[in-house]
């Protein structure tokens, strides 16, 4: 069988693995077996799994295969940063990061080809849509990282994932999700919920799905304290106002792993950022447990937005403080290649725009 043809095993959570062992008249332990080799060791080549007999090893040559995306570019920078390009079809692009720390090291993961949310100062939402990652695109960033950066004693470096590169999760939800359910998974990644934190814009129905299927820690990208600026720069908001959103939030915090949200919170010179914004916000979070992430603004070509001064970044978040929030300031990693996580730019085929290109050609 050729090799696209074969069913790639990083599709699957260890439910689904263990039903399609199932379907090929195999015992449920042998999936469990397969899943460790592939998840815990980084192993991809069914003959290095050594305890399998080479019956099964055979057949599983013959009909499947574990595929990450295949790597476009791998960029290193002085602070330890990675940044990868992985290949997703005929000219798209998405990007993944790796952030080392000391006591930790941070994925920030892709969700979708481009964003269809067009949140005004995202370079992701400037470049438009393509399509949905599937969840062996979504596992498979997961999986190369740890491969690529595997330690020689086979300690994985990935402790905490975040999805917040390109696309808006919570519009991918069941490959989303079950990819997050691997990076949770003890047979897998072993994750606690506390480690994995999903980012999104503000999907309300979803978030309320999400505490159902997979209450992993909450990021909310709210970057305006009210309505009138929100309306304008994150789009979503028409549909579902601050008020709905912070709704959704407090539920959420009913099964959170966390005991509080995480609102990011991009400063826009001008835009967002007076005095007058942060005391707005300090009113406006008073009834729901948060913690506020600034966010530098980090500019692309002709976005039409600046980035606040730290002067500025600084009188803010003090503002929240005085007010009894924990407020941070992001740290810009990787900045010698273009890796902040969250404004990621890969490289997208836009569809929506396309057409809008052939709507108007057969006019
Ligand atoms: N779609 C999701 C997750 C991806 S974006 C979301 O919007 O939450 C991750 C974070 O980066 C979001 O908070 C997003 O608003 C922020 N971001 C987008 N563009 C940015 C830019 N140019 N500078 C700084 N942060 C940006
Ligand atoms: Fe999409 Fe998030 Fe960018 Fe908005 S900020 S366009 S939701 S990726």
């Amino acid at each position: 069988m050729p090799m696209a043809d074969r069913t790639n095993l990083l599709d699957f959570t260890l439910p689904a693995l263990t039903a399609w062992f199932a379907a090929q008249g195999e015992k449920p332990f042998r999936a469990k077996q397969v899943f460790r080799w592939i998840h815990q060791r980084g192993v991809g080549d069914f003959d290095a799994m050594t305890d399998l007999a080479k019956s099964l090893r055979d057949k599983l040559k013959a009909t499947a295969g574990v595929r990450g995306p295949a790597i476009l570019s791998e960029h290193i920078s002085a602070d330890g940063t990675v940044k990868w390009l992985f290949d997703v079809g005929i000219g798209n692009g998405i990007e993944t990061v790796f952030i080392p720390e000391v006591d930790r090291g941070t994925l920030c993961v892709s969700s979708q080809v481009g964003c269809a949310l067009d949140c005004k100062f995202c370079s992701t939402g400037r470049q438009g849509f393509n399509r949905d990652l599937t969840t062996a695109e979504i596992l498979g960033q997961v999986w190369v990282a740890n491969q690529r950066l595997r330690t020689a004693e086979g300690v994985r470096p990935v402790t905490n994932v975040v999805m917040m590169g390109m696309g808006e999760p919570l519009n991918n939800f069941v490959p989303v999700t079950d990819a997050m359910e691997v990076m949770l998974d003890d047979h897998a990644y072993g994750l606690s919920r506390r480690r994995v934190t999903l980012s999104t814009s503000g999907v309300v129905p979803m978030i309320r799905k999400l505490a159902q299927r997979l209450p992993v820690a909450l990021a909310v990208s709210l970057h305006a304290p009210n309505d009138a600026i929100r309306d304008r720069i994150v789009p979503i908001n028409r549909t579902y106002p601050i008020a709905e959103l912070l709704a959704a939030c407090r539920d959420y915090l009913e099964v959170a792993p966390r005991d509080f949200i995480t609102f990011e919170y991009v400063l826009l010179e001008g835009v967002n950022d007076a005095p007058m914004h942060a005391q707005e916000l300090a009113r406006l979070l008073a009834t729901t447990p948060a913690k506020v992430n600034l966010i530098p603004f980090n500019p692309f070509p002709d976005s039409g937005f600046v980035r606040s001064s730290g002067e500025r970044v600084k009188r803010f978040q003090s503002i929240l403080i005085e007010a009894g929030y924990v407020a941070t300031i992001r740290r810009t990693r990787g900045d010698d290649i273009d890796a902040a996580c969250g404004q990621l730019a890969g490289q997208v085929v836009n569809r929506m725009k396309q057409r809008v290109v052939k709507i108007i050609e057969a006019a």
